[in-house]
């Protein structure tokens, strides 16, 4: 896989270079915070090591610049032992996973194939299928510009098919993701909450989002997916 790298202190970042190289990965090395948010806009990485204390702007401002353009390529940040804000604010502009110097080369690289694994899709707050947009934060939903008004289990059903969309979702799946370990009823209130979400989200506007699959379960049509 191809990994940049950014880090100034020369001899840190020649080391993990090397390191990352013995094991089969391509390395770009970047020395300040503006080469390393070029460099990451100009290839496609499968995973971004961030130093924090960088020249020119911190690793934290090359991060959220990079999830703010849309740019989801798994980031791991170094920080120094006693950085703890750094790191809260690394996390909370959407850096991945951090590691505190001094590392071992050993387990950065097993970081980096655990963050490789996940792939660089969204995962913004909002989450948005089609023109079917949801806000897990403030518990509002929408299609186009009509604001939905949903029961909170009509919510949450509808959260669950935004995370998964195109994907076939069993009733025994949904009826785990949505009620609760205590829910002692059957699977036909999966059914039965599909048909109100659908009167909700689909009737009025002609549409037809919430697919049956069947013998199967219930399947959110991905317009990306064609
Ligand atoms: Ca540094």
């Amino acid at each position: 896989m191809r990994v940049l790298v950014v880090e100034d202190e020369a001899k840190m970042a020649g080391l993990i270079k090397r390191a990352l190289q013995e094991e089969g990965h391509a390395v770009d090395v970047a020395g300040d915070g503006p080469e390393g948010l070029w460099l990451a806009t100009e290839n496609r990485y499968a995973a971004i090591v961030l130093d924090i204390m960088l020249p020119g702007f911190d690793g934290v401002e090359l991060c959220r610049r990079l999830r703010a353009a849309d740019d989801w390529t798994p980031v791991l940040m170094l920080t120094a032992r006693d950085a703890v804000e750094d790191r809260v604010r690394g996390l909370d502009v959407g850096a991945d996973d951090y590691l505190v110097k001094p590392f071992s080369l050993l387990e950065l690289s097993a970081r980096l194939r655990a963050l490789a694994r996940r792939d660089d899709r969204a995962r913004p707050a909002v989450l948005t299928v089609g023109d079917l947009r949801l806000d897990p934060a403030t518990k509002r939903a929408w299609r186009g510009e009509a604001e939905l008004k949903l029961s909170p289990k009509e919510f949450s059903l509808l959260e669950l098919f935004l995370r998964h969309p195109g994907t076939v979702l069993t009733r025994s799946q949904i009826l785990e993701a949505v009620w609760d370990f205590a829910y002692a009823g059957t699977s036909n209130v999966v059914d039965q909450y599909v048909t109100y979400l659908r009167r909700k989200i689909d009737a009025p506007f002609g549409r037809h989002d919430i697919e049956t699959v069947r013998g199967m379960g219930y399947r959110l049509r991905d317009p990306a997916a064609g």
